[in-house]
Formats: structure tokens, C-alpha cells, sequence
């Protein structure tokens, strides 16, 4: 069976250790490859290339719009192996064909925004007084980590490592040991580029040793991490031993607030497809479900009648639902499940594993939804990471409001009503870091940042603002006369 290797100062390298990390196919449950276990030598050897990178005179050189014309590089090519891409990463992480392949246009995308950034970063001039030149400079942070998850394996690392390449970083990656195939396409393509080596390197192994180990070195000096509450606090305390700046995105319980208003008929789709996309296994999943009450019965008719119809199944047939990662995730979602009756909750639909013929390795969850749950409880407040959605009703703007705020997470918000007045006057009061008024996710949103409030993390990704992560300024007084 295939051995992955790292990709570190330019060359594919074997870590340090013999072990290796077996790999499964979500799907079926059968082993892939094995991936390399690295252990603390391997990071090291890894940010050393990225600092002698960082400080070199090679990527020193790079002007801007050359740096910005590897990154083009990166997304053409990206595009010209969609289709490889999009089957590996549905091999990986067992999401459906098309959805991998979205996955694959975002990434192509992350790289050919960034591209177009990275000579439109700039200081300012500040008036300070008369024969003073007052300056800022925004410069490259150094060596920046990216701890990246499994769930969009290719584009979560493609966001953030494009846009740390474009101001002048250099990185050190590490994917997660369930979802290590993209990540290490993106190695070979940046390998057919003329990026110095150095500038990006890949080190694969388990959290807690590798990804430790890279929130612990002191050479580096900004981590973007993408994963749990837990190991985002884990990650966090770590840098702050070295006083390294983090970027944390965490996840959510993120809601859809349905008016009586509104466009029932595009809510309910919206709602059903914010929470089955990838399988529920989505930071942003759609995982409350807030409807007025008046119109509570007849909604959830509409949602429950389209989440019957979704089709489950390996991600190579492109169904509406793959699988959930391993038998880890899975149990995860079945202790959630078990604390329903006990909270007293009901399952309007849904609730239990679902085995699919012929691929009975794989771990397979119906649609599910919830009623009856109080909002205090386990599965109404935690992130399941599952197809399961939780309802909820309201009777006033300010109950749905409350509710929208009722936990400790703060990502994403859907508001449906064609009281746009109404919509504005909702979105300035709930308290998350991105707010979709009559629609969800707005096409994937390269340009708009995303980030969370509360436990959801700080920091954002995407956009322009992510730039600011991976520079820092330096302001320059100079009497001129
Ligand atoms: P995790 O947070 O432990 O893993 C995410 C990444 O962090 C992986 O690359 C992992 O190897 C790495 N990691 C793990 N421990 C580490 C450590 N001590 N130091 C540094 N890096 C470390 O997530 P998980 O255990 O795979 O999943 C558990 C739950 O986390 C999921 O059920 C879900 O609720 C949540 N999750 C959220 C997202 C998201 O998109 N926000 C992604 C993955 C998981």
C-alpha cells in the first residue's frame, strides 16, 4: 500500500519514525494509504526550512505580482486536475462527487483571489505634523502554521496558505490524518512552480504529536487553525506561550431563522441544504431550525417531505448524503442521538445509522430531525456534526433573537422574511460573524470574510481581511526636514 511522504524544503521526504497513520475511504471503510506518522523532529526540520525560506534572499526577491503569478499557476492548475481532485477528495473524505468538485472550483478561486492581492497590500501616510513623514509598511508575519480539518480538506487549506504565500510567508501545513490526499497534490503542484523551496512544506501525522508539536514551536509566528472548540483552546495556549498571534475558526450551531413571511418554499430548501451538505460535517451547517409558530407545522412538513427524499450513499454516486467519516464521528453523533430521549426531545424524522448495501464499512446517518428539545439541552446547544437538524419556535423577533444567541457559538445566521427592514433590524442584533438575509452561504463567498463570534473562534479567513493575519505593521517617522 502507498506511503505518503512529507514535503518539506522541496523535497518529498519519509518522517523520521517507521510508523505510519493508516487512511480509510469513508465510503466503504477500507484502508487508502497510510500516511506519515511525523513526530517532533520532522516539524522541526519543517519550520527550519520555513524560516531559512523566510529570511533567504530567494523569496526575499519576489516581487508581489510574481509571488501573485505562482498563485495563478496554482489555480490553473488546480482547474486542469479538477476532476483527479474532485475524486480524491471525495475518496478522503467520502462527500459527494459534486460537492467535492465545488470544493475544487473554491480552491482554484482562493488562490486566483489572493493572486490578484498580493500587490494591493500597503501601508498608509499619516499626518503627524509639519516636517514629519509618518508611514506604515504591512509586512509578512514569517513562518506561518495551518492546522487544517478534514472536513474540506482541500479548500480550508487552499484559503489560507494562498493567502500567506501572497504576502510574502512561507508555511508549514499539516492536513489532517484522516484527509491527507489533496493536500498533498497541492505539494506537487507548488513543486512544478518556481516557489523557493521552503516556502511551503507539508508535515502529515496525528494531532496531538505533530499538530502539537507545530503550535509549540517557537519559530513560528502565526497559526491559522480550523477544528474543535478543544483543540482550538489546545492550539491557542500553545501559542501563547511563545506569544504568537492565532487565527481560530471552531465551528457552530449556526441557525435559520424562518418568518412567516418569507419565501417558505426557498427557506425550506435552504434549510435542508445547509444542514445535509457534506453530511451535516460542516462548521457552518444549518443545525437550528427557528420558525415562527404560526407557521411551524406546515414549514417543517416542507422540510421534513425534502430531507425523506435525500438520498444517502457513497460519494463516488453523488447522493444528496455521504458518509460520516469514521466510526469515531459517528459515535460522537450516536451519544447525541441517545441524550434526545433522555432530554425528552422527539425525532420527527431519522435518528439512526443507515446501512448501505454493499458498502456496509462505511458509517452512514439519516436525515434527521428534532422537535421538542429545550434550548438548554445537550443536542440544542453542542455541535453534532451530523445530518440533524433541532427545531425550535418562536413568537416575537426578540424570542427569535434569543434563541439565535442561546448558545456559546456565533458562525453563521440565516434569516428568511420579506420584511427586509425586519431582516437588517434581526442581523444587527444577533450576535454571529456572517448573516445571510434570504439565502445561505451566498454561492461560498471567496471575498467575504468569515469568522466567528463567541466560541466559534476570532480572526477571520477569506476576503481581503484574512490579510491581515499574515502581515504585521510597521510604522516609519522620518524627519525630512
Ligand atoms: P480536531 O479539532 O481535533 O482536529 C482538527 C485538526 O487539528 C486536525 O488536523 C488534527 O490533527 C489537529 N489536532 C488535533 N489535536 C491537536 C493538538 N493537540 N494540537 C494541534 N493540532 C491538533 O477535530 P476532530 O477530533 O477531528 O473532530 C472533533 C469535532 O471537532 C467534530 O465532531 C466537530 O464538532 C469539530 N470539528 C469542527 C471543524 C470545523 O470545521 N470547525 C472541523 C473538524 C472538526
Amino acid at each position: 500500500m502507498k506511503v505518503l511522504q512529507n514535503y518539506v524544503n522541496g523535497k518529498w521526504v519519509y518522517a523520521s519514525a517507521s510508523e505510519q497513520i493508516p487512511v480509510h475511504a469513508p465510503s466503504s471503510g477500507e484502508q487508502i494509504v497510510f500516511c506519515p506518522r511525523s513526530k517532533v523532529s520532522d516539524i522541526n526540520s519543517a519550520v527550519d526550512a520555513a524560516s531559512e525560506a523566510f529570511e533567504g534572499e530567494k523569496w526575499k526577491a519576489f516581487k508581489p505580482h510574481e509571488r501573485g503569478a505562482i498563485l495563478f499557476e496554482m489555480a490553473n492548475m488546480i482547474r486542469e486536475s479538477s476532476d483527479e481532485l474532485a475524486h480524491l477528495e471525495t475518496l478522503d473524505t467520502g462527500k459527494p462527487l459534486s460537492q467535492a468538485r465545488s470544493d475544487v472550483e473554491a480552491a482554484a478561486r482562493y488562490f486566483e483571489y489572493y493572486a490578484g492581492a498580493a500587490d494591493k497590500v500597503f501601508g498608509e501616510t499619516i499626518p503627524v505634523e509639519p516636517g514629519i513623514l509618518d508611514y506604515t509598511i504591512r509586512e509578512p508575519v514569517g513562518v506561518t502554521a495551518h492546522i487544517i480539518p478534514w472536513n474540506y480538506p482541500l479548500q480550508v487549506a487552499s484559503r489560507s496558505c494562498a493567502a500567506a504565500i501572497a504576502t510574502g510567508n512561507t508555511v508549514v501545513m499539516k492536513p489532517a490524518e484522516d484527509t491527507p490526499l489533496t493536500a498533498v497534490k497541492l505539494a506537487e503542484m507548488f513543486d512544478r512552480t518556481a516557489l523557493p523551496d521552503g516556502v511551503f512544506n507539508l508535515v502529515m501525522g496525528y494531532g496531538a504529536e505533530a499538530g502539537a508539536a507545530l503550535s509549540a514551536h517557537p519559530f513560528v509566528n502565526h497559526i491559522t487553525f480550523t477544528g474543535s472548540v478543544e483543540t482550538g483552546s489546545a492550539v491557542m495556549t500553545a501559542a501563547a506561550r511563545n506569544i504568537v498571534p492565532v487565527t481560530l475558526e471552531l465551528g457552530g450551531k449556526s441557525p435559520n431563522l424562518v418568518f412567516a413571511d418569507c419565501d417558505q418554499n426557498l427557506a425550506a430548501n435552504w434549510v435542508v441544504k445547509s444542514i445535509l451538505q457534506n453530511a451535516g460535517q460542516t462548521c457552518s451547517a444549518g443545525s437550528r431550525l427557528l420558525v415562527e409558530s404560526s407557521v411551524k407545522n406546515a414549514f417543517l412538513k416542507k422540510v421534513v417531505e425534502r430531507m425523506e427524499k435525500a438520498v444517502i450513499g457513497p460519494g463516488e454516486k453523488d447522493p444528496d448524503i455521504g458518509p460520516i467519516l469514521n466510526g469515531t464521528q459517528y459515535e460522537r453523533i450516536e451519544e447525541f442521538m441517545n441524550a434526545v430521549y433522555d432530554e425528552g426531545g422527539t425525532f420527527l424524522l431519522g435518528g439512526a445509522r443507515e446501512v448501505v448495501a454493499g458498502y456496509e464499512g462505511g458509517y452512514y446517518f439519516q436525515p434527521t430531525v428534532i422537535d421538542g428539545l429545550s434550548s438548554y439541552s445537550k443536542v440544542a446547544r453542542e455541535e453534532v456534526f451530523g445530518p440533524v437538524l433541532s427545531v425550535f419556535s418562536f413568537d416575537s423577533e426578540e424570542e427569535a433573537i434569543r434563541l439565535a444567541n442561546g448558545t456559546d457559538y456565533g458562525l453563521v445566521t440565516g434569516i428568511w422574511t420579506k420584511d427586509i427592514a425586519r431582516g437588517h433590524k434581526v442581523a444587527e442584533k444577533v450576535k454571529a460573524g456572517q448573516i445571510f438575509i434570504n439565502n445561505y452561504g451566498a454561492g461560498g463567498g471567496i471575498q467575504m470574510p468569515f469568522g466567528g463570534y463567541k466560541k466559534s473562534g476570532f480572526g477571520r479567513e477569506k476576503g481581503l481581511e484574512a490579510l491581515r493575519n499574515y502581515t504585521q505593521l510597521k510604522n516609519v517617522a522620518v524627519r525630512v526636514y
